[in-house]
């Protein structure tokens, strides 16, 4: 795997802690060289590169906000340059701002919308250019179950997710023929700091929609993204890969 990989560059978006972290460690044990963006947290960030390097890998970190297009494009100007191909692309940044329907603030529906969607829409619009050029590249998002069945009190969470599916979908059809494949994973319950906040009894509700009965972490993502960006997944495009212990079969 590390052979075939090797060489390759990826920029993983909000790679500083959580899944993005597990990603980012994940393809550099592939060999693939790994741009580790963060929007506010440097220091963990650094942590992610440092982790990387004493494993012998190689990695980069970036601070800019996904939600940001001209700062996006800046990015992935800088990035090209400097590799001189972008040959993976894990649009992971997400952030949630919960709350019922009825009570929801349009700066918190915004907000999400921006990061979660518009951020992964900003990425691709640049990154895919430069994809284009190459003939070859793989793009992975971060959708989530809650965008293909909703959720109570997260609207807009939800909204910006299906939005997801709907870019990768489209993305796929336009790019297939130039040898990109565009595909989505989406996760259950992952224990990370997103949902550490949630209160005991709505992790107690959710442990118990989930056929195999625990919560996943953040490797389990990983996996199956690192997959998707492999030779091995070459035939797959347009698809939602949910991880989610069956929680939403
Ligand atoms: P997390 O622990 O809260 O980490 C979020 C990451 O996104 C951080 O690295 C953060 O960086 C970055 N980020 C946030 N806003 C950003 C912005 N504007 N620009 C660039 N980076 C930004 O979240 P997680 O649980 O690992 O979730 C990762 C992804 O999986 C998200 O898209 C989330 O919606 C999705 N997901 C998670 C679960 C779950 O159960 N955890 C389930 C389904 C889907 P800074 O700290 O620097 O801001």
């Amino acid at each position: 795997m590390a052979e075939q990989n090797k060489k390759k560059t990826a920029i993983v978006t909000g790679a500083s802690r959580g899944i993005g972290r597990a990603i980012a460690l994940e393809l550099a044990e592939r060999g693939v060289t790994v741009v580790i963006n963060y929007n506010g947290s440097e220091e963990r960030a650094r942590e992610v590169q440092k982790e990387i390097e004493e494993k012998g890998g190689q990695a980069a970190v970036m601070q800019w906000n996904v939600a940001d297009y001209k700062a996006c494009e800046e990015a992935v100007k800088t990035i090209s340059k400097e590799y001189g191909s972008i040959d993976i692309l894990v649009n992971n940044a997400g952030i949630t701002k919960d709350g019922l329907l009825m009570g929801m603030s349009e700066a918190d529906f915004d907000s999400v919308i921006d990061v979660n969607l518009k951020g992964t829409f900003n990425m691709m619009r640049f990154v895919s250019r430069q994809m284009l050029r190459q003939r070859s590249g793989r793009i992975v998002s971060m959708a989530s179950v809650v965008g293909i069945a909703g959720n109570a009190g997260q609207a807009n969470y939800a909204a910006s997710k299906a939005g997801v599916i709907g870019l990768t979908k489209t993305a796929a059809r336009e790019l297939a023929s130039r040898g990109i494949t565009v595909n989505a994973v989406a996760p259950g319950f992952i224990e990370t700091e997103m949902t550490a906040v949630l209160p005991e009894n709505v992790k107690e509700t959710s442990a118990a929609q989930i056929p195999l009965g625990y919560f996943g972490k953040p490797e389990d993502v990983a996996k199956a993204v690192a997959f998707l960006t492999s030779e091995d997944a070459r035939y797959i495009t347009g698809q939602v890969i949910q991880v989610d212990g069956g929680m939403v079969i």
